[in-house]
């Protein structure tokens, strides 16, 4: 199809990313709907077989965020007050509010400026006696250095967790995200490479860990006659040994998990034609970094995230909202939020992450793109650069 410039088809808004939902996925959905189980139903357990084949085999715990699957992943690791945690700020806030919220101190380590993701070497000066996890964020689908980042971790008496918010399908020196890392999250929010609309789940490799996060998904209640204090109490007897919460994800919502993982492998290509062709599109201009891929990563590109140079990424982010494209930032740096500075964190004390938000742009990344729809960001990206 042709479009001519000016209708209103070409100028489209773009977001800077969103859902792809079939036929399929919504053949699957109606299909829960109109059974016996709309919640902690078979589905469930089906979409945390399928999501532990593309986590190298670890079993998953399905819940309802990428939020609660950090909180469950936390609570499970058995972080608490005087506990450290230890993370980049180059992610949205949600990874450390969660571990703030369960009473730890959040220790932010800078990033490498190539992928923005944590740099070892600052988490070996980050580490502490007390640090009870090591969170890394695989930025824009490209995963952290996670088998050094866990040998450190290790040698530390500490566990490594994945925010793999951006990275189901990734793949680092050949092994899947899920299986780098003693307990990866995922988040399943539209914008996403997979999508329930809103959801998560938590992927553990010692039994231990993931029992727990099952448990704190379903208000720690324990229903096994055998594990239970007073199993004689009848058969409607269950007890709570430790507190949790409600975060369980209903069949529906896991239903449509099941049907879009069926199309990750699609969504993957898909996203690694649009990352190619924005590279052919801007690799000649002066005006802007474009993403590194290390040699060990096999990314699934969640963000096609440019770096501005010489101070102009918010005049090209306000160029190209005023042309109907989403562009967006990710992330503020998380200690600068208000309400980590309230608690004493700094700006300047993690300067390469905040060189590199002063930078950041994201431009419009999803499997529904059309290539013509790339080529009008790339015409837009060259045309405020003078270079159309
Ligand atoms: C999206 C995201 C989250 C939160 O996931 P939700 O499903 O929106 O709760 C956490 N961490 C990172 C890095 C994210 O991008």
């Amino acid at each position: 199809m042709t479009l001519s410039p000016d209708s209103p088809e070409a100028t489209a808004p773009l977001p800077y990313g969103r859902q792809s939902v079939d036929d399929d996925d919504i053949a699957a959905v109606t299909a829960v709907l109109s059974g016996d189980w709309l919640t902690t139903g078979p589905a469930v357990q089906r979409f945390e077989a399928d999501l532990a084949e593309w986590a190298g085999g670890v079993p998953t715990v399905a819940v309802t965020s990428g939020t609660a699957a950090l909180h469950v992943a936390y609570a499970a690791a058995g972080v608490g007050p005087g506990d450290e945690v230890v993370t980049t700020p180059m992610t949205f806030v949600a990874t450390a509010a969660t571990a703030c919220l369960l009473g730890a101190k959040v220790v932010f380590a800078d990033v490498t400026p190539d992928t923005a993701n944590l740099d070892p070497s600052a988490v070996a000066a980050a580490l502490s006696p007390r640090t009870r996890v090591v969170s890394a964020v695989d930025y824009a689908g490209h995963p952290a250095e996670l088998d050094v980042l866990g040998a450190m971790a290790t040698a530390h008496g500490a566990l490594l967790l994945d925010d793999a918010s951006h990275s189901i399908g990734s793949t680092w020196r050949g092994v899947p995200v899920g299986a780098l890392a003693d307990l990866t999250t995922f988040s399943f929010y539209p914008t996403k490479n997979v999508t329930t609309a809103e959801g998560g789940a938590v992927a553990a490799r010692d039994p231990r860990l993931l029992a727990r996060a099952r448990s704190f998904r379903n208000h720690g209640l324990v229903r096994e006659p055998d594990e239970q204090r007073t199993p004689d109490e009848g058969g409607w007897h269950q007890e709570v040994h430790e507190l949790g919460l409600n975060y369980r994800l209903p069949d529906v919502l896991c239903a449509l998990g099941s049907s879009q993982l069926r199309r990750l492998g699609h969504f993957k290509r898909r996203r690694a034609a649009i990352v190619e062709r924005y590279r052919e599109g801007l690799h000649d201009l002066d005006g802007v970094l474009l993403p590194t891929q290390r040699p060990e990563a096999d990314p699934i590109w969640h963000l096609f995230a440019l770096q501005v140079l010489e101070g102009r990424r918010r005049a090209l982010y306000e160029h190209l909202r005023c042309r109907r494209i989403g562009a967006q930032v990710n992330f503020l740096p998380v200690h600068w939020h208000p309400v980590f500075a309230d608690m004493g964190y700094r700006r300047g004390s993690c300067p390469v992450a905040e060189e590199f938000y002063r930078r950041q742009l994201s431009l419009p990344l999803w499997p529904d793109l059309r290539d013509d729809q790339v080529d009008r960001v790339i015409g837009e990206v060259r045309h405020f650069f003078g270079a159309d």
